[in-house]
């Protein structure tokens, strides 16, 4: 009997990607045909997009039919989309990937060598993107040191959602159902200490279209960041909390010597004035970050399905239409 090929999974999340996918599947094609002993199947995640992305990929599909397509019912974010499409993967190991050609296919080989010597997740480093500004390269790099200042375990940088993991791995991500989820912050988590191989990496412009991360987007997707990974800010609001009341504490010493020894008291009008809006700022900052985290429980007491959608298999017979927890 012939040996069975491995079979490897390469899961795009695409959101209004309708000039991109095919692009993107004519250079998968032709980085991944010179591989002959492993089989690919392509699971294209269309989260919701409000463009032909969708067409387009059932076009490609009928062309291809190693192309599965998952559709999600509405748009449910970058990291909710690779889920879809880690849940429906499967193969031995799983490529995640963007759409717009900014994780360029022309690595991917180099990947897959590393896993077939041994290594079990294969990251990808970008040692340079030149799509972004120097402005954005400085705050994201301020955040990552936050991150990493606040968080429990070490969350890399520049480590872009384009790597490859072993099925080990994959089964590994899929048993956190946590609704609000960062994927490289979760792969942290589980990562091993040996059995990693780390690939640099360019990343060019988009091939075509617009980023859909906002400055505002961006700020989101880091205060969820640092609340998923740590409690540290709670912390932090009762010491701003001490360090508000030391200082209370020592204005009164001084406001007390002013008056009885130095006989030049200070009119109470701005030192109340200036108190009163310091604590109050401190308090509201404080109930801030609690809040942050009280809506995080909201949110994960629910316990609602992570995402619904359609898979579309060129085999299969009929549509499935399932609800996924
Ligand atoms: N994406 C997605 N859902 C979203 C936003 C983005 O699936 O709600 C996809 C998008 O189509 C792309 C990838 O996630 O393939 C990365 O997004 P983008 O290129 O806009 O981010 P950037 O590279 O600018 O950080
Ligand atoms: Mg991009």
């Amino acid at each position: 009997m012939p040996k069975k090929n491995k079979l490897i999974s390469i899961v795009i999340s695409a959101y209004n990607e309708q000039d991109n996918v095919a692009e993107l599947h004519r250079q998968l094609n032709a980085n991944l045909k010179k591989i002959k002993d492993i089989d690919f199947e392509y699971i294209f995640v269309d989260d919701g997009s409000k463009d032909k992305t969708y067409e387009n990929c059932l076009k490609l599909q009928k062309k291809d039919e190693r192309i599965k397509i998952v559709q999600l019912k509405r748009n449910f974010g970058h990291e909710i989309a690779m889920t879809a499409g880690m849940d429906y993967a499967r193969g031995d190991a799983v490529i995640f990937m963007d759409a717009d050609l900014q994780h360029p296919p022309v690595y991917i080989p180099q990947m897959i060598e590393a896993w077939q010597n041994g290594k079990e997740i294969v990251l990808t480093k970008r040692v340079d993107n030149v799509a972004t500004s120097k402005l954005y390269k400085l705050c994201a790099k301020a955040f990552y040191y936050v991150l990493n200042l606040l968080s429990d375990m070490p969350i890399m940088e520049s480590a872009p959602d384009f790597r490859l993991l072993d099925r080990k791995y994959v089964d590994f991500l899929k048993s956190f159902n946590e609704q609000d989820r960062l994927f490289r912050g979760l792969l942290s988590w589980i990562m091993p200490q040996d059995n990693v191989e780390i690939i640099d990496f360019v990343a060019p412009e988009r091939f075509s279209g617009e980023s859909k991360y906002n400055f505002i987007k961006s700020l989101r997707l880091a205060v969820n960041s640092i609340v998923q990974f740590s409690v540290m800010p709670l912390r932090l609001a009762t010491g701003l909390g001490a360090a508000a009341a030391i200082l209370a504490l020592l204005m009164g010493i001084y406001v007390f010597f002013e008056h009885f020894f130095m006989h030049n008291p200070t009119p109470g009008y701005a030192t109340i004035m200036v108190t009163v809006i310091f604590l109050g700022a401190v308090q509201l900052i404080c109930l801030g970050i609690i809040g942050e985290y009280i809506g995080k429980i909201h949110m994960e007491v629910k316990k609602r399905p992570l995402y619904v959608a359609d898979y579309i298999e060129k085999k299969a017979k009929k549509n499935e239409s399932e609800n996924n927890i």
